[in-house]
């Protein structure tokens, strides 16, 4: 177990005037999630809110200065920790009962060791954590908290920022109710965890083909993925045919 407290949780790094990157540094590179906020003229985006260790909504409230529609890209407990701390909580269908009854789980690094065996995903630290979020804070008492979704989101629905528009996307195969968050007018994809720069975690191949055969085509400028660095349209392409070829698609 931890013993250093740390600072602060969360880092926080601005990619433009209105987009802003959070991360939780002291947490395995595995449960590590990219947390985003897009400030809009009428609200503000949240795609996805991280493990739920520590405050968002605290660390958030400096960017934060209208209502906020944190959107769930899906259900897996690095993305969804924090979604009880706002009042708006976005999910597609497919989804909608796992962020209202969440799944029990863990931080304990065996569990994750023997479930993801063979994916080429695996904790990378001897614990889940490196720093303590407080004093007396207990790893083993982690869970994530009901948060029942306020707005229920399919394919073609849009989260409007009122000077900002973005397509939801449903792009299952990592997870039943995989979503992308997708700004047409800048080619700006938020992509959770369908595609990020890194192994992925396939929950349904088939359905995971017919995701990257569609995500190939789209004309992204940027990718901001649920992990991993962001990358550009000629990397996306790459990323996708490393996955298909993998499966003599
Ligand atoms: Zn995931
Ligand atoms: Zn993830």
């Amino acid at each position: 177990m931890p013993v250093e407290i740390a600072d602060k949780w969360f880092d926080t790094k601005r990619i433009d005037e209105d987009i802003t990157l959070l991360w939780e540094p002291y947490v395995d590179p595995l449960l590590q999630c990219n947390i985003w906020h897009i400030r809009g003229r009428d609200q503000d985006m949240l795609v996805d809110t991280g493990l739920g260790i520590a405050s968002l909504y605290d660390a958030t409230r400096h960017l934060i200065d209208k209502p906020v529609e944190a959107v769930a890209t899906h259900t897996h407990l690095d993305h969804v920790g924090s979604h009880y701390e706002f009042e708006k909580r976005t999910v597609h269908k497919a989804e909608a009962d796992l962020l209202t009854y969440p799944e029990e789980t863990t931080l304990d690094t065996d569990y994750w060791r023997d479930a993801l065996a063979g994916t080429g995903c695996e904790p990378q630290w001897p614990e889940m954590l490196c720093k303590l979020p407080h004093d007396g804070y207990c790893m083993e008492h982690y869970h994530v908290k009901p948060a029942e979704p306020t707005r229920i989101v399919v394919e073609g629905d849009v989260v409007d920022l009122g000077d900002r528009q973005f397509e939801v996307l449903h792009l299952p195969g990592h997870s039943v109710g995989s979503i992308g968050l997708w700004e047409a007018s800048t080619g700006i994809l938020f992509s959770g965890d369908a595609i990020y720069d890194g192994p992925l975690i396939e929950e349904d191949v088939p359905t995971y083909i017919e995701t990257m055969k569609r995500l190939r085509e789209l004309p992204v400028s940027v990718v901001h993925g649920g992990h991993e660095p962001s990358f550009g349209r000629e990397r996306l392409v790459e990323l996708c045919n490393a996955f298909l070829a993998k499966r003599d698609c």
